[in-house]
């Protein structure tokens, strides 16, 4: 089994290292294109505007210089002498739950996996605390990540469709199972905006990370890390809301 591994927070991430190991448990044919700086946010954009350079730092390891969705695409197509088998996208540092998949970086990798026809899973790990990004624990995603993965891999994959994971801020032994759950939603308190001057002092606006406050809903992947539990949800790419449809056309209708 062939396996192409990325992640969005670049090609020396250390959730990326954890994902080598966990790849490892499953297979010796691991490949890895990623791209070469953090793109976390990135959500399925793609670099249309300038070129991407393509980097080999090993035997079947490359950066790209550009989105998590055009390393898949460059894995796939450059990099790699044939498609995978599987591809993997993580681990990502922090969640990736309820309706921030839309940004996630790690989760349209994913995406872009599944629109090529090939078995994707995105994982993340959860951590708590504001500040801490640089000490995130991954104790969780790298004792149960083979765990969590050898059930995907024979199960059947619907055209279109990918497999979310997330590991909760917990230790490898405090973690209680997995869950099988649907995507959950946020409250929209969508974090701070920060404002800051320059050094010649204009003023600036970074955006900051809320945390993963929500309205518990059941069995939603929200509530899943809530309760120590690591989730499992599957995603589809066709976002029609069906029950919409009918109303719509009638607006249209003579
Ligand atoms: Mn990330």
């Amino acid at each position: 089994m062939r396996i192409l591994l990325t992640n969005d927070d670049g090609i020396n991430a250390p959730g990326l290292y954890v994902l080598e190991k966990i790849a490892a448990q499953l297979s010796d044919d691991i490949w890895i294109c990623a791209p070469s700086e953090e793109q976390s946010g990135a959500g399925h954009s793609l670099t249309l505007t300038r070129p991407v350079r393509m980097r080999e730092h090993a035997p079947k390891r490359f950066s790209v210089t550009g989105t998590p969705t055009d390393s898949v695409t460059m894995g796939i197509k450059k990099a790699m002498p044939g498609p995978p088998d599987l591809i993997l996208s993580g681990v990502n540092r922090g969640a990736n739950l309820g309706d921030d998949v839309t940004y996630s970086g790690t989760v349209s990798a994913a995406m872009e996996g599944a629109l090529a026809g090939i078995r994707s899973i995105a994982l993340s790990q959860v951590y708590s605390g504001e500040g801490h990004g640089n000490n995130v624990s991954f104790s969780a995603a790298e004792a149960w990540g083979a765990k969590v993965l050898k059930p995907l891999l024979d199960a059947p994959f619907a055209p279109r469709t990918l497999i979310n994971v997330n590991f909760p801020p917990l230790a490898a032994e405090d973690v209680k199972g997995i869950r099988v759950v649907r995507q959950g939603f946020h409250d929209y308190a969508r974090g701070s905006v920060v404002e800051g001057m320059d050094p010649r002092g204009f003023p600036y606006y970074w955006f900051g990370l809320h945390g993963i406050e929500h309205t518990l809903g059941h069995n939603s992947d929200l509530e899943a890390i809530a309760e120590g539990y690591i989730s499992v949800t599957p995603l589809q790419l066709d976002l029609t809301h069906d029950a919409s449809l009918a109303q719509i056309a009638s607006r249209y209708t003579a």
